[in-house]
């Protein structure tokens, strides 16, 4: 069965309900104000699991800095460590100073899959200024 939640605070509500019985938004407006990058930042906190790791990995490849503090909210307050994971890589993915500064104060994150997700993010970003930074000396040595 397909279960339907207001996108503003998640509570659950009937098919094609106008508003929302919790916190009374108008659904379809809310939703409507609001653009793509949008939609995926209110998914993160969808309450089927599935459904903020898949926002998530989009936004980290759409790399739009707008997602930066949602999925760092994501990653410290995720109750589950594969969300907390997706946050990690999808800060990564965005790579911007504020989401790598980030990545660097969740090196000690107590889950061991979340560390190795932070660490391997962060690599990714290290290993591409030491190329950067490899290619430029070869170039003065010529
Ligand atoms: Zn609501």
């Amino acid at each position: 069965m397909v279960r339907f939640f207001c996108p503003n605070c998640w509570g659950e509500v009937d098919e094609g309900a106008r508003s929302c019985p919790h916190c009374g938004v108008d659904i379809e407006a809310f939703w409507g104000e609001r653009d793509y990058v949008e939609h995926l930042i209110l998914s993160l906190r969808h309450p089927e699991p599935h459904t903020p790791i898949r926002a998530a990995w989009i936004l980290g490849h759409l790399r739009d800095e707008r997602a930066v503090a949602p999925l760092a909210r994501l990653l410290q307050e995720a109750p589950d460590v594969y969300i907390a994971r997706a946050a990690a890589e999808a800060l990564g993915g965005i790579g911007t100073p504020a989401a790598l500064a980030f990545l660097r104060t969740m090196r000690d994150n107590p889950a061991t899959i979340v560390r190795e997700a932070v660490e391997k993010a962060l690599s990714q970003h290290n290993s591409m200024f030491a190329a950067g930074a490899g290619a430029a000396r070869k170039a003065d040595v010529s």
